[in-house]
This record gives C-alpha cells, structure tokens and sequence, in this order.
C-alpha cells in the first residue's frame, strides 16, 4: 500500500502539462519510504514529439536516477504522461525502470492534464508474476495506492 502526498501528483502534473506544451510526453520516477512517496525524481530525458510522442531518459538522467536514492528510499512508482488515453504500450511494458513485484506504474493522460482529475484518471499497474497487471480505478485500487 502506497500513499502519495498531493504535493507530489502536483509536481508531476506540472511538469508533465510543460512537456505537453511542446507536444512531448515525460516521464519520472517516484521515491518512498515505508509506504509513502517522498519525492518525485524528473530524470535528464529527451523526448521527440515527431513523428510520434516517444520519450528517453538520456544516460546523464539515468545516473542522475541512481544518485537521487537517500539511503531508506526505493522507487515506489514509475509516472508518465501520454498524448492521450492511459494504458501501458508494448514499449512501456519492455521498460526496465522498475521490475520488481509489488512496484506500480502510473499513466497519465492527456499531457498530464488527468491529473487534474485525480489518480482515478490514469491507468495504475502492478508488477506481479513478472508482468503488468493494470488495477482500475475502485476499491482493489484503494488497497494498492491512495493520494492525500
Ligand atoms: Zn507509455
């Protein structure tokens, strides 16, 4: 179960919603601690908005990744924002970001602008038996992470 403070879906938001503007999408990894997100971590990345939205994390950002961990903190969560709709794509699924079970996924849609809505309008998944498994938003959902 992981509480994530507003403050933190905010800055996600945010910077999501400013890539956005440049028809980009972002993506960013959240921190925690004994089952609260700590801080969100916006890896150097470059993202290429033709001829479709595509987004990498450039070699600096994935160091930049690894050096922002405190000592008791693990990645909790991996966020990201999409053009449009929330779903996991074949290459976010590939994506080695987080792999371990119980770790969660979070899609952002429209730019980053469903958050402006709440986590109940992205796509939520959870690493398990080696895959994604997406949890709709509900009662499962509320037992797996909570935003307050
Ligand atoms: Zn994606």
């Amino acid at each position: 179960m992981l509480t994530i403070p507003t403050s933190i879906l905010v800055e996600a938001r945010t910077f999501f919603e400013d890539r956005g503007a440049l028809g980009c999408e972002g993506t960013a990894m959240i921190a925690g601690t004994d089952g609260v997100a700590t801080k969100l971590v916006v890896p150097e990345q470059h993202a290429n908005p033709v001829p479709y939205c595509s987004v990498e994390v450039t070699r600096q950002g994935k160091s930049e990744l690894a050096l922002a961990l405190g000592p008791d903190d693990r990645y909790v969560a991996r966020i990201h924002s999409h053009p449009a709709l929330a779903f996991h794509s074949a290459s976010d699924d590939a994506n080695p970001a987080i792999t371990y079970p119980g770790a969660l996924s979070i899609v952002v849609p429209f730019f980053g602008l469903g958050l402006r809505q709440s986590l109940d309008a992205c796509a939520v998944l959870v690493r398990r038996d080696r895959r994604w498994l997406e949890v709709p938003a509900g009662p499962d959902r509320n037992d797996l992470v909570v935003a307050r």
